[in-house]
């Protein structure tokens, strides 16, 4: 249906976030303190759920807690897990102690919203059943499901991974130029204790269902979600591999609904961030670690790197921002992606998984390292390093690009 001009109400913002996941919260809430108006929307209605892990890194806690001033509320809508477990399909071949850095997990719905709350207490307004329908990156003008016109002078595309904005205004970046190079993961929610038994507070994780890929059980308030992801071009059925290890963990399917999948960005080059007024942040700039595909901690940082960025509106200061922006990003986040590329490249060869599971039953050190991995603790870069010294064979892949 197409509209006319009087049809279409327009109002005027400083800045419109397009997206309320935790990259267009935090856009939001870090842009409110350089700007008078800002505006963020979501498609969806507030509490939503999405698909996730919820695995809330140590590093992304730090982080919370040092700009958002948020730990209680976080503490509240959390999980801890106290134990995790490594797995090589349904054999266990390690289980160790988190203390004293649990491993945190939450419901996306609560995670989300909580952070919505904050912007919106900084002075964010914040509109959910408002679908972005057009754009147009020249003017800085959008519209959306329902009829409405908004101008801004920025407008910040956080609208997850593939991008419908970045698709609208022609911007390719490394992730979304093809799909195959990304991951995809498939979850299941399901009932609490009818898997963990006994509703011990244990974090799963499982090698050898996915090539280039694990599966993984988390511990939420009222469920355990069960997933597993992988690179697709390495992993085209991975619905049925995820099949397969729900039957290997003997998962009743009356204890879950539909199975899910969604994509991860998966790379270690950033690609273009901006056109025009239109910026990226989070999983809409392909902002994802390539090996654990933990992707919260990048956008929230994503969307504090856009505030620091932006000095003045006008289109000359926007265009020297969008430099500042990308090479920001890219310190940041290329070397870790690079080194999280590096092992994951590596792990996808079986010789050396085998290598490193050898390596991980034999050294309680390396199983605390790697625990330390996934719960943001330590550096890809460390762990790498950590791994070269225990042989030569990894030497080797270090000096090759
Ligand atoms: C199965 C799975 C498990 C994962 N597990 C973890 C994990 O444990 N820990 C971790 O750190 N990361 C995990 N990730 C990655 C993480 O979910 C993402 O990196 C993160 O959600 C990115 O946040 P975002 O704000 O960029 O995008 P999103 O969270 O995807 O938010 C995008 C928002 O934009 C809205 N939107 C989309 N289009 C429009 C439109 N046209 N108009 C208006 N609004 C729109 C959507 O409704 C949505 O609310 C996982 C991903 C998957 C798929």
């Amino acid at each position: 249906m197409s509209l006319t001009v009087q049809e279409v109400k327009e109002r005027t913002f400083d800045v419109v976030v397009v997206g309320a996941g935790p990259a267009g919260a935090a856009a939001a809430f870090y842009l409110k303190k350089k700007f008078d108006s800002v505006i963020l929307l979501d498609k969806r209605v507030f509490p939503r759920e999405k698909l996730c892990g919820g695995a809330i890194s140590k590093k992304t806690r730090e982080l919370l807690l040092r700009d958002w001033g948020i730990k209680e509320d976080l503490e509240e809508i959390s999980t801890k897990a106290q134990t995790g477990e490594l797995y090589i399909k349904n054999q266990l071949i390690t289980n160790i102690s988190l203390k004293p850095d649990l491993m945190y997990f939450v419901s996306r719905a609560d995670f989300d919203h909580l952070l919505v709350q904050k912007a919106v207490n900084s002075g964010v307004v914040f509109e959910d059943s408002k679908k972005v329908i057009q754009i147009d990156h020249i003017n800085g003008s959008l519209v959306t499901s329902d009829n409405q016109r908004m101008k801004a002078d920025l407008i910040v595309a956080a609208d997850g991974f593939p991008s419908f904005v970045s698709k609208q205004i022609g911007l390719r970046t490394t992730a979304n130029s093809n799909l195959r190079f990304n991951a995809l993961a498939y979850e299941v929610d399901v009932v609490k204790d009818s898997f963990t038994k006994g509703g011990s507070d244990v974090s799963k994780l499982y090698l050898g269902f996915a090539n280039t890929g694990y599966g993984w059980v988390f511990p939420k308030k009222t469920t355990d979600t069960l997933g597993l992801g992988g690179l697709y071009e390495r992993n085209l059925n991975l619905k049925d591999d995820f099949i397969e290890m729900l039957n290997d963990l003997k998962i009743d399917k009356s204890n879950f609904k539909g199975i899910k999948g969604h994509w991860i960005p998966s790379n270690q080059k950033l690609g273009k961030l901006s056109k025009d007024r239109i910026f990226l942040v989070g999983d809409a700039a392909g902002l994802a670690d390539p090996l654990v595909g933990e992707g919260i901690y990048y956008a929230l940082r994503s969307g504090k790197l856009l505030a620091d960025s932006i000095t003045k509106l006008d289109l000359s200061s926007i265009e020297i921002s969008a430099r500042t922006y990308k090479t920001k990003c890219e310190k940041s986040f290329e070397n870790e992606f690079r080194y999280a590329y590096k092992l994951r490249e590596f792990l996808s060869k079986e010789r050396n998984l085998n290598f490193c599971i050898k390596i991980l039953k034999s050294s309680k050190t390396m199983n605390k390292d790697l625990l330390r991995l996934v719960n943001g603790d330590i550096t890809f870069k460390k762990f790498w390093w950590k791994l070269i010294l225990r042989s030569p064979i990894l030497f080797y892949h270090f000096i090759t690009p």
